[in-house]
Parts: structure tokens; sequence; C-alpha cells
């Protein structure tokens, strides 16, 4: 902290060694991630699954309506009441939490914001609630917090929370990580990643297929599951930012319009 971004440590996003789940391991030890959506569902559905796919040993979706044929291997609920929401998130056993895809920008929505963070889970904070987030909802946090925005939701938060990082984009990252104490994945081509004690670190290229709907939401399901593995919000980051990379550069070629978040999931088993 008081560092300045030119004493600042940088490095570029490598492979990272991930451990294969223990003998022993069942699947709260492998982490159990819960994906507070809203409304609408299919955004919190992509990150669900991708946390699932990703490493997680148990995913959940907290719905805010019943849906329609939810896949098998997820637990899905609606938890449309602040009751059967306060409910679910009111567990230990939570490693990791993600909302934000999907998750609306009404009066319901910042009420389940509000509700999700006041459970102070080790959080990952994309899309929707980085819009409606308010300074006062981090107020009383204490658990790893990490924020995933793109150019425009990164305006917003710098905004929001009063902060001039400059025009460089390791800077912006820099001090909004410090303003959020947040690990910050700014997000779009060339991704930067940047952490309250100084460190940065840039994405290696990915894929320009990565420029369509629902990608970011599959990033914000894969960092979840990698901050229930690890519980170290830096290493949940670059992990994620490098396995949504590497499935990227796996199926990139093979990419269709519209399937392509779907495409992405799929690879992550192969870079894995
Ligand atoms: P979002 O803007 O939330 O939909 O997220 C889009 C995701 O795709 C982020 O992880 C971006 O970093 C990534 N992305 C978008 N455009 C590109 C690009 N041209 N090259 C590489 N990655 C990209
Ligand atoms: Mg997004």
């Amino acid at each position: 902290i008081g560092i300045t971004l030119q004493e600042s440590i940088a490095s570029i996003i490598v492979k990272p060694q991930l451990c294969t789940p223990a003998m022993d391991a069942h699947k709260y030890t492998r982490g159990l991630v819960v994906v507070v959506a809203g409304r609408m569902s299919g955004a919190g559905l992509l990150a669900a699954q991708a946390a699932m796919h990703a490493g997680a040993g148990y995913v959940k979706l907290l719905a805010a309506e019943r849906m329609i044929a939810p896949p098998a291997d997820l637990v899905t609920m609606d938890t449309s009441s602040d009751s059967s929401l306060g409910e679910q998130i009111d567990d230990e056993r939570i490693s990791a939490l993600v909302t934000g895809p999907g998750l609306g920008r009404d009066a319901h929505a910042r009420g389940r914001l509000k509700q999700a963070l006041t459970a102070d889970r080790p959080t990952v904070l994309d899309a929707d609630g980085l819009t409606i987030l308010a300074p006062e909802m981090l107020r009383r946090r204490t658990a790893p917090l990490i924020v995933t925005p793109h150019a425009g939701e990164m305006q917003a938060l710098e905004h929001r929370f009063d902060v001039d990082g400059g025009c460089t984009k390791p800077a912006r990252a820099l001090e909004v990580a410090r303003a959020l104490n947040a690990v910050v994945v700014f997000k779009g081509a060339d991704t930067v990643v940047a952490a309250p004690d100084g460190r940065i670190a840039h994405a290696p290229p990915a894929s320009g297929w990565l420029s369509a709907a629902g990608t970011g939401d599959v990033l914000a399901g894969i960092v979840a599951a990698r901050l229930a593995v690890t519980g170290d919000p830096w290493k949940a980051a670059v992990q994620g930012v490098w396995l949504h990379g590497e499935a990227a550069r796996i199926c990139g070629p093979a990419f269709t319009a519209g399937t392509l978040a779907h495409k992405v999931q799929d690879a992550l088993a192969c870079a894995l």
C-alpha cells in the first residue's frame, strides 16, 4: 500500500500449476460455489456451469425465478424471497460466492446484492453487480473480493468510488483495487489483474473470438471456482484469466456465432 505504479511489480500471466483433488476429497473440501443470480438466470447459469467445469466440487445456482429444465449436474433453487436467499447464503460451507451476471439493476437486484455482500463470503462480483454496487455495501466486509469489470463497468466503478487512476489500464486497475480493497480483473483484449498490494499481471493474448456475449459470465464462474479451490483471490484471478484464455485459444477456430460461451465452457476441461 502506498506503492506507486512505477514501483509495483508487473508480470505476465503464465500457465498455472493446478492441484488435482486429494484422494480423500469430498465435494465440500473441493469447494462449494454459490451463484446468486437474478430474474435473468441465463447469465447466472453460464457462470454456474463454468464454475462446475473449472474445478469446484459443488455448485448451487440461486435463481430469482423457477427455472425450467435446469442441467442435472447443478443444484438450482428458486430464491426469489429474501428469506429463502438468506437461508441459502447463511452457510459456512460456501467457499466462494459469485453474483452480478443476470442480476438486473432494479431495487430487487440491489436487495439481493446487498444480502450477498453482507454474507461476507469470498466473493466474485461482475456485470450488473458492478453497475449497482455502492461503497456502503462493502464497508463491513472482511472476506476476499474480486471484481471483474469490462471498460464500461470500470468507468462506473471509478465514478461511484471517486477514483482517478489516470489513463493507463494497469494504473486504473490498481487505483480501483485500492479503493475497493479487492483484486481487480480489468477485462478486454488486454486484460490486466491488479491487487491492492501493488501486484499487476497482464494476460497473454487470448482470442478475439472471446468478444461475444456470455464469455464474461463464464470468466466470473471460472474465477469463483478457483477462489473456492485456492482460497486466494490473487491466484484465483490469474488462474481464472489463464484458463478462460486457454479455453478460447483451444476452441476459438471452432466457434460459431451464438454458441461461443458454451464452447469456452466445454474447452475448459481441456484447458484444465
Ligand atoms: P464481458 O465484456 O463481460 O462480456 O467479458 C468479455 C470477456 O471476453 C472478457 O474476459 C474479456 O477479457 C474477453 N475479451 C473480449 N474481447 C476480447 C478480445 N478481443 N481478445 C481477447 N479477449 C477478449
Ligand atoms: Mg459481462
